[in-house]
């Protein structure tokens, strides 16, 4: 109800100064699609940066961009079906996004009222009130009775049939007396409100032929013969209240997709039922990886054991580059008292995403947002030369934020996560260098991941900022510098960075084509910016009075730079598992290889078998106690890479009989080279 509220929320923003228009921002992800093919990452290209659009204000949204690929029914051979759909982009469409082409904004627009129109037919005492086009289509809220997928059918239909005359769209500018006395006699009581909220004359009306017409702005299209009627499709109906509030009407919103041509449509649909196979929610339950729990709170992740292994693994790698690059690694309580959130100004600025604080012997502590100030409480533990830096400290340092119910998300938006922090102490000159290094070990860790498309964003000097204007311009010039240096396109987002610092954030694309940027709609940027920041976070060295000494003995102040890679690791497990579709890389695979005795006779075998393949740190299991195609099945279902049947000639050869989910059948092999493969696959990082 919440995530209703807070959409309702945002048209009733819009509602207040121009009726159907683009509201001002969505607070749940929308698909925004536009390039990139699947097949360039699955052959491995590199170096592609991609760029898409460039962030004005602050008015960011959740994108996420995608060529279709024609892909198979859902067969029985699961893995059969990845390979097909990831070798065989039999189609690809690149879509168009309300950016990019006027007229499908146009048609969209158009769409919303030929909507309203048709509901009112079929549905006399509907009330019309807005209707924005939004990323993929439109939507259009009525205050009615609840519809059914039924309605939505006969809707449809009817739009089929306004289309097909051909109606022209009129626009009509009329004065604010002759508008009120037009909807008092239509009874648009909701219309009437939107009226009042529009400052500027003459109030401008668009008509559909003679028989029905909307106050709107526009823009249209000229008929609606030019809408492709099987380009269009009524995709849900939900809830929402009326400039949402709570306390007003429950309306009923219709949302709708439209494109330009079938193929869009189609190729848009192929999109989004890849999406829902990939989401990690079901995967997450399906592979029985994490669980979110009502018991427990919303927000706040379980990692179940095979959910645990993964982050283990991603966890050791991690530290092992971290520690190759020169980092130390740290470790730090998860509360502290509040006045060193006082002095570390999260009281001032970030007081919104902070929980309650607690109390603990007359003294008020609370539970940390960031990590910053205990790397600063280490930091000041010693007195520091020129000679030491760059110091570079590196924790995985969990935090807890405040969210709205309405708006957590499985791993994607959570209350308690994990960041993969880091701060850098340095000089002035070196900070070029060190935000090179920055760049380069995120691209060796995410490579790892076979990420390797990013979008970048340079965000420079907001409005309301602290710090002189000299150490904004060096600070923007050296990340500017460390970019070009390293050779990748960006795009500069003016006045988009922190209150505190400009910053660098990097977007990947996944498999399916998908870019993870978040926005700073709600609340803290750092939660939802995902994969790199690297600002220079002024204030806290003044703050919290950290110095160096120079070559002539004196006190300075170091340079403190702010950054993460993976952003939080409940999050970037997220989009591993949409990436992957689940079906991980044999060396980051939960359980890399399921035995399947054909009996239980061979079961102490298999036994023996697992438990040197462990003590290699390989991870097996054995599964048996059903019929041996039961077990197959079930194996692939968990997407296990590797599965060995055991029946009695492979326990009289000392042998199993492997077969890979990616590779198919690999025959018969002895157990030292079964390990030997599996390890050299698993050095590889890749399979
Ligand atoms: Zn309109
Ligand atoms: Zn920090």
């Amino acid at each position: 109800m919440v995530v209703l509220h807070r959409m309702a929320t945002s048209i009733s923003l819009f509602a207040s100064s121009i009726p159907l228009s683009k509201p001002k921002f969505f607070p749940k992800p929308f698909i925004f699609l536009h390039s990139s093919p699947l097949d360039t990452f699955i052959s491995g290209t590199r170096n592609s940066v991609n760029k898409t659009r460039v962030y004005k204000n602050n008015r960011k949204f959740c994108t996420i961009s995608a060529v279709a690929t024609d892909l198979t029914e859902t067969s029985s051979n699961e893995s059969k079906e990845n390979i097909e759909i990831e070798n065989n982009p039999v189609q690809k469409v690149v879509l168009p996004t309300n950016d990019s082409s006027e007229k499908l904004l146009r048609i969209r627009h158009t769409c919303a009222h030929v909507m309203a129109m048709a509901v009112q037919k079929l549905f006399p005492k509907a009330k019309v009130t807005i209707g924005p086009w939004i990323d993929n289509g439109f939507y259009y809220d009525f205050d009615m009775e609840p519809l059914t997928d039924r309605d939505l059918k006969r809707i449809k239909k009817e739009m089929d049939r306004i289309i097909s005359r051909n109606l022209p769209l009129v626009r009509e500018e009329i004065d604010r007396d002759e508008a009120q006395k037009r909807i008092m006699n239509i009874n648009e009581p909701y219309k009437m409100e939107i009226l009042e909220g529009i400052k500027e004359e003459p109030i401008t009306i668009y008509h559909i032929g003679n028989e029905w017409w909307d106050l709107c702005a526009g823009p249209h299209v000229d008929t609606t013969g030019k809408i492709n009627k099987k380009a269009i499709e009524l995709e849900s109906v939900a809830g929402a209240y009326w400039r949402g509030d709570e306390k007003r009407a429950m309306l009923q919103r219709i949302y709708g997709t439209a494109w330009e041509t079938e193929e869009q449509l189609k190729a848009y649909l192929h999109f989004k039922e890849e999406a829902k196979r990939r989401d990690h929610r079901r995967i997450g339950q399906d592979l029985d990886l994490f669980s979110i729990q009502d018991d427990a709170g919303g927000g706040l992740v379980f990692w179940h054991p095979k959910g645990a292994i993964v982050r283990h693994i991603i966890e050791d790698l991690w530290k092992s580059l971290h520690i190759q690059r020169g980092y130390d690694l740290l470790y730090t309580p998860h509360v502290a008292k509040a006045d060193l959130w006082k002095i570390s100004g999260h009281l001032d600025f970030y007081k919104e995403s902070m929980y309650d604080q607690m109390e603990v012997e007359d003294e008020q502590y609370q539970l940390r947002p960031m990590n910053c100030p205990y790397h600063i409480l280490v930091y000041k533990r010693t007195r520091h030369s020129y000679r030491e830096f760059p110091i570079r400290v590196a924790e995985l340092g969990t935090v807890y934020r405040y969210e709205l119910s309405g708006s957590l998300h499985g791993l994607f938006r959570v209350r308690g996560f994990t960041q993969d922090d880091a701060h850098i102490f340095c000089l002035e000159d070196q900070i070029k260098d060190e935000i090179r290094g920055v760049l380069d070990l995120t691209e060796e860790i995410l490579l790892r991941f076979g990420f390797d498309k990013y979008e970048v964003n340079l965000s420079t000097r907001p409005e309301k900022s602290v710090g002189g204007d000299d150490v904004w311009e060096k600070a923007t010039a050296a990340l500017k510098d460390a970019l070009d240096r390293k050779g990748w396109d960006y795009q500069i987002d003016e006045g988009g960075g922190a209150f505190y610092g400009p910053k660098i954030d990097l977007k990947i694309e996944d498999a399916l084509g998908r870019n993870w940027q978040c926005s700073t709609v709600q609340a803290s940027y750092l939660l939802l910016v995902f994969m790199t920041i690297q600002n220079f976070y002024f204030n806290l060295p003044e703050r919290f009075d950290i110095t160096y000494v120079d070559s002539n003995s004196e006190k300075q102040r170091p340079i403190m730079i702010h950054r993460a890679v993976l952003g939080s690791l409940e999050r970037f497990f997220g989009v591993l598992i949409e990436h992957y579709a689940g079906d991980f890389p044999l060396w980051l695979s939960p359980i890399q290889a399921r035995l399947l005795p054909v009996t239980d006779t061979q079961l102490e075998y298999c036994n023996e078998v697992v438990k040197r393949l462990k003590s290699s740190n390989i991870r097996a299991e054995v599964c048996h106690g059903e019929r041996l195609p039961k077990l197959i099945r079930n194996a692939e279902k968990q997407k296990i890479p590797l599965m060995a049947v055991v029946g009695p000639k492979e326990v009289e050869t000392q042998s199993l009989t492997v077969r890979s989910r990616f590779a198919g059948e690999l025959g018969n092999m002895s157990i030292d080279d079964f390990m030997t493969r599996i390890m050299s696959f698993s050095d590889d990082k890749k399979f």
